[in-house]
């Protein structure tokens, strides 16, 4: 049974950046995705740089990403994906009982998936403490439709997503275009206030005309959560176990937390299938060891980054080699990590 706090279908604060992993994990129809009328947007290249600085483009003139609208994406998926619903239901009480679980006074389990996010409150019954003394990144975007004289003066296009990076590499800001929706946001590492940046980075976007110079039609709307560098939340106990966002699993390099929720999503579902119904820790604690081997060693590469002095940043930044082999292909891409196989972890 999935139990949300919301109804489907719903907005998620993302910018809907996929890529070709998560297409392949989920086996995803995009042919049937797009008849229905919802946006899968081919990205074949990417303009990066520097906000208030230069950009270069680099095009690999075939699709490497997607890019998706969460409200469409995930109720696409849930819709298919033929498991009981309890939706508008937020998780409100855990209780542990002999053998296993009381939810919200009504509903039994031998065993919760924590998949509410950062804030999931299995998370918490686990120990997590999202907003006091964890170091999450705050996001900021906002997505919404173009209208007519938007679209005349909009010169990102669908199939270029835009990356420019803050000068101190704390974070960086996007525009992806999705058909005539238009999605615009900026993240950064923790303690590097992201409201003056987000601020920053759409005036220079106007300024360079890049995105419609008259007031964005929508709110922005912000978010938290952990790079998969932070250190780590405990993710499993007696019939419990986390995934994605709720474990903390986003890429430390690019933000990127489609990929590693469905990814654990997936290992979980593995592991809890072989636990045959026994799902007491000891038979679950497969699950963190096949997590570290399909996303690798927590490090602090992204400490170590922001370290690197501005001049270096910015000059590296610049160079298409640099941004196609270090940043895209390795950094956003991930092009050198084998895929997910389930049985043999990498
Ligand atoms: C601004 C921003 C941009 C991003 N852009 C990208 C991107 O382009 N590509 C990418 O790969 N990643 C991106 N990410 C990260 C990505 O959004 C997350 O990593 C991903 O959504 C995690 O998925 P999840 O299913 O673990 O959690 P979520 O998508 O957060 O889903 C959690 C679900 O739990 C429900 N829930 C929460 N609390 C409760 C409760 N108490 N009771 C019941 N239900 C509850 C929520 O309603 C929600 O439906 C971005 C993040 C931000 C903040």
């Amino acid at each position: 049974m999935v139990i949300d706090g919301q109804t489907f279908p719903r907005d998620k604060v993302c910018a809907g950046w996929i890529t070709p992993p998560v297409v392949d994990l989920l086996d995803f129809d995009a042919d049937a995705y797009r008849n229905g009328g919802r946006v899968m947007q081919p990205i074949t290249s990417f303009r990066t740089g520097l906000i208030g600085g230069g950009s270069t483009v680099i095009d690999y003139g075939e699709a490497v990403s997607h890019a998706i609208r969460r409200f469409e994406f995930d109720h696409y998926l849930l819709a298919g994906s033929g498991v009981r619903l309890r939706l508008g239901e937020p998780v409100k009480k855990i209780e542990r009982q002999t053998g296993g679980w009381l939810v919200n006074g009504t509903i039994r389990t031998p065993l919760i998936v924590g998949a509410g996010g950062h804030s999931c409150p299995v998370a918490r019954l686990l120990g997590a403490n999202p907003g006091r003394g964890e170091a999450a990144v705050v996001a900021q975007e906002v997505e919404f439709e173009l209208d007519a004289a938007r679209q005349q003066e909009c010169r990102v296009s669908g199939a270029m997503a835009e990356l420019y990076f803050c000068r101190d590499l704390a974070g960086y800001g996007w525009c992806v275009r999705k058909g005539n929706h238009l999605n615009i946001g900026l993240g950064r590492q923790p303690g590097y206030g992201v409201a003056s940046h987000v601020e920053g980075f759409v005036r220079w976007l106007q300024q360079e005309k890049r995105i419609p110079t008259r007031k964005i039609p929508a709110k922005m709307h912000g978010h938290a959560y952990l790079l998969y560098d932070a250190p780590g939340r405990t993710l499993i106990d007696d019939g419990v176990l986390l995934i994605g966002d709720a474990a903390g699993l986003a890429c430390h390099e690019s933000g990127e937390g489609i990929r590693a929720a469905v990814e654990s999503g997936l290992l979980a579902a593995s592991v809890i299938l072989d636990a045959g119904g026994d799902y007491r820790r000891s038979q679950i604690e497969d699950y963190p060891r096949q997590l570290e081997a399909c996303l690798g060693r927590r490090s602090r590469s992204v400490e170590r980054r922001r370290k690197v002095p501005e001049w270096i940043s910015s000059s590296l930044l610049g160079m298409p080699w640099f941004a196609r082999h270090m940043l895209l292909d390795r950094w956003f891409l991930r092009r050198h990590q084998k895929p997910l196989r389930l049985g043999s972890p990498r």
